[in-house]
């Protein structure tokens, strides 16, 4: 018998060996459930064994072979890849490309009703009234048409045995509709044109290439990748595109754009999906059947047969990176997947990130550059507000000129974006009669006072309570007081200032889920809404034609807490926020309300310059070593007592390996030092670019013998430093 090495679903270090059954028809990257103690557990396999590696040895038998095309060599070197640069365990990542099992097995199967035609020997007034809903829908369930017709399901029971019904099988999940690449897209502009020739000319071609489309929001850089994918999917009938967008660009209006462009519309993969349409998903990827697949991070550990090209768009984006569990940035996992199976991969940002810069530049990627909006679409000119020389009233946060601005705007017909990535009333309450600041039980974080809800919440734990009527540190009555903006402070002040305006916020609190979404969205694009004030949410993805203003509240507040990519993600954000302006016909302005306008990010803002700015940043980032001049990677460990933390941190510092030029910071509190009551620690490794980091973790982590009550993590690439 044939020996089957088999990895798990399950953190374990390494595969087990399995006897294959005579007659099990099986391949390397078959997706098998074989047993693991007194459970069947889903696997791979990742190597066929001769029947001589069996001899002698008591192999327990595989169970199952799913009828699921295997896995590629080329994935299973991508979820090796991953397993390695992450720190993880190899089925840790397996469990990524698996999230929908039930994929897996063929879709089920249900029966529908449609119309024969034929009249049943015995009409009654019922069975009138189904035959009617029958004849002019799609064919539906017993149950879905006895509930149209208002009547039980047992009439449509008996119109099926007098054959004025007949039933069919259909699959629940359905394949999905044939996309064509031979639609016509649009007219490209000289510049647009040149761009797409260039990724024709690739696409034709084959193999490993990177490409950077680097365009000014609005420059059309979804209509130049469009072009290539058209050409990907007709140079090769089996080949599968995979399009990365940050999860909350993927609304409805991108979806649509791609229908429009290629007649039907892409497999999705995001969080919002049903367990049906994940597995639907996930299956007509695994059988390459699905040719366009539009989703958010973890799509790209989708099991794609022939993956020709893979889009990044919005590369810079933060949402690429996972945080949470296996710590992996979507973006750079991309370029290698491309690389292992040969295929083309474009990324495309209006402001690259450092990295991604460098690396055109260095001639790793090819660069194609838009730099112009189509048509008369301008980008909009950016002032900056100096807060100093016109501060807002006290208890106000917007200033004369930017008041001005919008009051001109409204007056004009035209609407107003004003940005401030605080949800919530007030970033901070305290107490006017003691002093306290309300915090979350155990912890440093404050609390943020939402006047909608009445709630004082905590944007980190998610800890929340009504607002108290008396101070919980002192008993003084009425005395908490929010201090600092939020969105809904700033809405209560353009009421009062306009008090004619239609004024609406956008964060994640007004638009929970797609719906809410898709509500603002066409009421924004309606002309329904005078003023939108937003969070981040209002950033990306949107055309509003008659938005003329954008107000930036507070340009200053992502500057604070002196992570190393500050001033680069400010600088992305406000020019994103600030590209929403003036997208159709009308010119836009953007005023950029801000204490330090000499800082770097502010200026380069106003003169539009992104590439000096982004030439200091990297002049400082190669001075010090950190990415992409040099490598990063965090620990942090977390315990349920602030002593055992300290001695297991201690412990662990010691254990550190030897690297050449390796420098090891801390243990230090992590900034948010008591996360759900866990106490945490964090380190800091930093190493030139010539070593091999995740080696140097992975030799360290070996090497721990860590309580069972403290938890470690490995971020390569840290990206957020809380
Ligand atoms: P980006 O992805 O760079 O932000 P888009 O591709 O979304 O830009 O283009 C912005 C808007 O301009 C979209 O509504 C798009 O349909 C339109 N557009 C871009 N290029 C053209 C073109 N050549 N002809 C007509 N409309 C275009």
């Amino acid at each position: 018998m044939a020996v089957a090495r088999i990895l798990f679903t399950l953190p374990l270090p390494e595969p087990f060996d399995y006897a294959v059954p005579e007659g099990m028809e099986i391949a390397e990257g078959s997706y098998v459930a074989a047993p693991v103690g007194p459970h069947d557990r889903l696997g791979i396999v990742v190597e066929i064994l001769p029947d001589s590696a069996g001899e002698g040895r008591k192999l327990k038998a595989v169970s199952e072979v799913y009828p699921t095309p295997p896995m590629t060599r080329a994935m299973r070197d991508f979820l090796a890849f991953a397993a390695r640069y992450t720190v993880s365990h190899p089925g840790q990542i397996l469990s990524m490309a698996l999230r929908a099992r039930s994929g897996l097995l063929p879709s089920p199967v249900e029966t529908v009703y449609e119309a024969t035609g034929a009249e049943p020997p015995r009409m009654t007034e019922a069975r009138g009234k189904v035959l009617e809903v029958a004849e002019r829908s799609a064919p539906m369930s017993a149950a879905a048409l006895a509930e149209a017709a208002g009547v039980s399901s047992g009439v449509v029971k008996g119109l099926a045995e007098s054959g004025a019904l007949r039933a069919l099988e259909v699959e629940t999940d359905p394949s999905f509709p044939a996309v064509n690449p031979g639609l016509k897209g649009a007219d490209l502009t000289a510049e647009q044109a040149e761009a797409a020739e260039a990724l024709r000319v690739a696409a034709r071609a084959g193999g490993f290439q990177p490409f950077l489309i680097d365009g000014v929001t609005g420059s059309g850089k979804t209509e130049v990748y469009f072009e290539a994918i058209a050409e990907v999917l007709k140079a090769d009938p089996a080949a599968q595109v995979l399009v990365l967008l940050p999860e909350i660009a993927l609304t409805q209006a991108i979806l649509s754009r791609f229908e429009a462009r290629f007649g039907a519309p892409p497999a999705p993969w995001h969080s919002g999906l049903s367990d049906k349409e994940r597995r639907r998903t996930w299956r007509e990827v695994a059988h390459g059947r699905a040719r366009i697949v539009i989703g958010a991070r973890s799509a790209l550990f989708l099991p794609y047969r022939n993956p020709k090209l893979i889009i990044v768009d919005e590369e810079h984006d933060g949402s690429f990176k996972q945080e949470d569990g296996v710590t992996y940035h979507a973006r750079d996992m991309a370029v290698m997947r491309a690389k292992l199976d040969e295929a083309m991969v474009i990324l495309a940002s209006a402001t690259p990130s450092l990295e991604t810069i460098v690396n055109a530049e260095t001639g790793r990627y090819t660069r194609l550059k838009l730099s112009a909006r189509p048509g008369s679409a301008r980008l909009p000119d950016v002032e900056l507000v100096d807060l100093r020389a016109d501060p807002p009233a006290k208890g106000m946060w917007l200033s004369s000129r930017l008041v001005n601005e919008m009051r001109v705007t409204f007056e004009a017909g035209e609407q107003s974006l004003l940005f401030l990535n605080r949800r919530g009333y007030a970033p901070l309450v305290i107490c006017k009669s003691c002093g306290e600041r309300l915090k979350t039980p155990g912890t440093e974080n404050w609390l943020t006072e939402h006047r909608y809800t009445g709630r004082l919440v905590c944007h980190i734990t998610g800890y929340s309570i009504i607002k108290p009527a008396t101070c919980p540190y002192c008993g003084a009555k009425d005395s908490l007081m929010g201090v600092g903006p939020g969105v809904e402070r700033v809405a209560e002040e353009v009421r009062v200032l306009l008090p004619d305006a239609r004024v609406e916020i956008f964060s994640s609190d007004t638009a929970q889920g797609g719906e809410a979404t898709r509500g603002i969205v066409d009421r924004m694009e309606a002309g329904e809404i005078d003023v939108l004030i937003g969070t981040q949410i209002v950033a990306k993805g949107h055309n509003f034609p008659n938005l003329t203003l954008v107000g930036v509240v507070d340009a200053d507040s992502g500057m604070k807490g002196g992570d190393l990519r500050a001033g680069e993600r400010t600088y992305q954000l406000l020019s994103q926020v600030a590209g929403r302006a003036g997208r159709a016909e009308r010119p836009g302005r953007a005023l950029v309300q801000t204490y330090a306008p000499d800082n770097p990010a502010m200026l380069a803002l106003a003169d539009g310059d992104r590439d000096g700015f982004l030439q200091i940043e990297r002049d400082v980032r190669a001075e010090l070593g950190l990415p992409p001049f040099g490598r990063l990677a965090a620990v942090i460990l977390s315990a349920p007592s602030a002593e055992l933390v300290d001695e297991t941190a201690r412990n662990i510092a010691a254990l550190a390996p030897n690297g050449e030029g390796v420098e090891l910071y801390g243990p230090a509190p992590a900034p948010i030092t008591v996360l759900r009551g866990r106490h945490r620690r964090r380190f800091l490794v930093k190493a030139p670019r010539n070593v091999d980091l995740p080696a140097y973790m992975s030799a360290w982590v070996a090497k721990l013998k860590l309580p069972s009550a403290v938890r470690l993590s490995v971020d390569i690439d840290p990206y957020s430093f809380l």
